[in-house]
């Protein structure tokens, strides 16, 4: 006899377990500010799950290991079943949402940079926030050591590791005319404890991506979840052509 389970694994995706299996369904569900705005948009599920297949693929090439096992089209995703890390881990390339709020409010998230949104960050930057309070908040590597969440080895590799998924993302984006501004990854560990990345991947739910062209010429157009938290186009549109543009 099959059993078959299934529940929300963060706001977007339902979690289905089948016959021993883990499985991601990536729905139309959409939210922002942590959840206060909801909607559902056609396709969304659909364009997440292809494009995180799409740079799973890329980063096991790149010897990044990762919880994808297979796309099961069209928005499902088999995966390795992982603890999960309690924390989202975000990089960035460019000034830009909490960051630059960050700034408004008279914060230094970072010395020597020009406090305005685009400005560029040299080398980039790590932060990390919580995952399963009700609000992410900001924390830093000392409270991480300190929960007992990872060791300070691990979060050397995560950082590395981090590093790494910028490069190869950002290398690739920019030979289609797209910038990464900034993106959140998470991590798990298998039974034998090793780390992997974990989630998705690559997506405009979670990533920044600027269109190039606009960037030169002093405007910000946004390619990503941003259309959606600022009111500035259709999701669905916008996403279809996001994806269009990695992956076709
Ligand atoms: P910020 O902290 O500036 O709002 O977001 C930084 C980066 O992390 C952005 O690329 C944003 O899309 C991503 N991000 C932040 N929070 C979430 C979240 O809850 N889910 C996803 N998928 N991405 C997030």
């Amino acid at each position: 006899m099959t059993s078959v389970t299934r529940k929300r694994a963060g706001k977007s995706k339902d979690i289905i377990k089948k016959d021993g299996k883990t499985f991601f369904e990536f729905t139309d569900r959409t939210t922002a500010f942590d959840g206060i705005k909801k909607d559902e948009f056609p396709h969304k599920g659909e364009v997440c799950c292809r494009l995180s297949t799409y740079w799973f693929e890329i980063m096991e090439r790149e010897g990044i290991p990762t919880h994808f096992r297979a796309f099961v089209p069209p928005n499902i995703m088999e995966v390795e079943y992982l603890e999960i890390i309690p924390i989202e881990v975000i990089w960035r390339n460019f000034v830009a949402g909490s960051m630059l709020k960050r700034y408004e409010l008279g914060e230094n998230p970072k010395t020597g940079i020009e406090p305005r949104l685009g400005a560029r960050i040299p080398d980039g930057t790590i932060e990390f926030t919580t995952k399963f309070e009700e609000k992410d908040r900001l924390i830093d590597e000392q409270e991480i050591i300190d929960s007992g969440w990872l060791t300070h080895q691990e979060l050397d590799y995560i950082r590395g590791c981090t590093r790494r998924i910028n490069e190869i993302m950002s290398r690739h984006l920019l030979e289609k005319g797209i910038i990464l501004a900034d993106f959140k990854i998470e991590f798990g560990k298998d039974a034998e404890g090793d780390i992997l990345l974990a989630d998705e991947v690559g997506t405009p739910d979670g990533c920044r991506f600027w269109d190039q062209n606009s960037y030169k010429q002093g405007v910000i157009e946004s390619l990503d979840k941003d259309v959606y938290r600022y009111e500035k186009g259709d999701l669905s549109d916008v996403y279809l052509r996001i994806y269009r543009r990695i992956c076709e």
